[in-house]
């Protein structure tokens, strides 16, 4: 275990059997359609390249590049840095997110896909904080539902640090 990292909450092998049961429920939702992923980077890369693997479908994926969050506090801006290549409009558009927090960011984020006009859109989210959502959101995907802690690893950074880590962990309170 890093030095930093206080508390494993989901190991490698949890998180990959997790997402494995949520690329089979994908698979079957949108049997015989295709499919146009959004990945929500940077945080989404680990989860969006293990689950695809397991998509059995037609699949477009492409990425948006956003910026809601200095640190450790969300500012409740959001900021596209970098936007979409493909139009999204008639299409069947899954947004894939690393977490969700207050939901401030995906609200957003699905109010400004809404407004291109797909034909349906759906939210996966690998981590769901409920305890600290300041905003409703509809999420049809959750890997994994867990506590108001501060997380780390598989995607999730501290300043830029720990993505690589390849398990989901709590940093120590010194730390931050
Ligand atoms: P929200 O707008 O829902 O509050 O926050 C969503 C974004 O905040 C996520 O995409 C993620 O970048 C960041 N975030 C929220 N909670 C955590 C956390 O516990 N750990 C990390 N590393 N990022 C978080």
């Amino acid at each position: 275990m890093h030095k930093d990292i206080k508390e494993i909450l989901f190991s490698k092998e949890v998180i990959s059997k997790r997402v494995n049961e949520l690329a089979r429920m994908i698979s079957l939702d949108y049997k015989n359609k295709n499919l146009f992923m959004v990945g929500v980077l940077k945080g989404c890369f680990m989860f969006i390249s293990d689950l695809v693997k397991n998509v059995k479908l037609n699949l477009n994926i492409d990425f948006m590049m956003i910026s809601s969050y200095d640190g450790k506090q969300s500012s409740g801006v959001v900021r596209i840095l970098l936007d979409l290549k493909q139009s999204i409009e008639g299409k069947d558009v899954l947004i894939v997110e690393d977490i969700v927090d207050t939901g401030l960011t995906i609200n957003y984020l699905v109010k400004n896909m809404k407004a291109r006009k797909p034909a349906s859109l759906e939210v996966c989210t690998l981590l769901n904080k409920p305890s600290c959502r300041k905003v409703r959101v509809k999420l049809k995907y959750v890997g994994f539902d867990i506590p108001n802690k501060f997380v780390v690893g598989y995607g999730l950074d501290y300043k830029e640090y720990y993505r690589n880590l390849p398990y989901i962990g709590v940093l120590k309170d010194e730390v931050i």
